[in-house]
């Protein structure tokens, strides 16, 4: 078996016949943790939602832990799960009651149990009994969390993980992400504006810029590739195309220059 839990080849989206994605291939290796960067609209979310299964793509095609998951996606949905402020729990239902119906979902045994645990790691026991509207942005994100994580998946995507917390809650969840993940092995694919958290958690970064691919590697390598100090001045850089165009658009204009007359 490959030792890609996700493999992209050629994956593309258009809404409207406006390109989101823009023909994508990477591969994610099991056990990583890696960044999706790119600035606002550069097809983070739509390049998560499609390795879900929740969008379908206008082309190519996404590999996920062995799986085709154009034709068997609920073959591998039970080892994944993901995690997006996006996506609102039901409101009226307390916590508890949300986590327990997620938890059964997932065919989770013994789940009251596994809510509490997991309620008690991420501390959010407090507000167990708490209907799930109510909550504040940072709390709610806390439960997501927490959703995520209760069947143990073996690939967690999740979508900017620590937006809204509050830095020390947010370095609280990063130390949790680190070893939620030696301890299972999991594999995280993560987006996210914070490239602190990045540099902290991430071993390997894809940068995307207006759907595409434009740069790879460790955050280590990226910062000395483009010779800046820290993944901020590199997003930066990247974002505001200040270190040229992507190779695949170079080799285009060199290609175009000589065929011109
Ligand atoms: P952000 O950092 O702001 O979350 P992102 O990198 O996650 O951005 P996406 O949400 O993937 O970006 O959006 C990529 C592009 O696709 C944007 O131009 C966005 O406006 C467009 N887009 C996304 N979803 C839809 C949709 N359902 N209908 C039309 N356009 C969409």
């Amino acid at each position: 078996m490959s030792d890609a839990v996700i493999e992209v080849e050629g994956l593309a989206k258009s809404f409207g016949g406006v390109p989101a994605v823009d023909g994508l291939t990477f591969s994610v290796a099991r056990g990583s943790t890696t960044a999706l960067l790119g600035a606002n609209g550069a097809g983070k979310t739509t390049t998560l939602s499609m390795l879900l299964g929740l969008l379908i793509p206008s082309a190519g095609r996404i590999t996920v832990l062995g799986e085709d998951m154009l034709r068997h996606r609920y073959r591998v949905l039970p080892r994944m799960n993901f995690t997006s402020p996006y996506v609102d729990l039901p409101h009226r239902l307390t916590v508890a009651q949300n986590l327990i119906v997620y938890g059964r979902l997932y065919g989770i045994r013994n789940i009251k149990a596994r809510v509490a645990r997991i309620a008690d790691e991420l501390g959010i026991t407090p507000l167990l009994k708490r209907p799930t509207g109510n909550l504040s942005a940072g709390q709610k994100t806390r439960v997501a969390l927490a959703k995520s994580l209760l069947n143990e998946p073996d690939l967690l995507l999740m979508d900017e993980p620590t937006a809204s917390l509050d830095p020390e809650s947010a370095d609280t969840i990063r130390a949790y992400l680190v070893a939620y993940q030696r301890r299972t092995g999991a594999t995280i694919l993560l987006a996210s504006h914070n490239m602190a958290e990045v540099e902290r958690i991430c071993g390997d970064v894809i940068m995307l810029r207006a759907g595409r691919l434009v740069d790879r590697g460790q955050p280590a390598e990226l910062i000395a590739r483009h010779g800046r100090s820290t993944m901020e001045e590199v997003f930066l850089a990247i974002a505001r195309n200040e270190d040229g165009p992507p190779p695949d658009e170079a080799t285009e204009r060199e290609a175009r220059k000589k065929a011109a007359p």
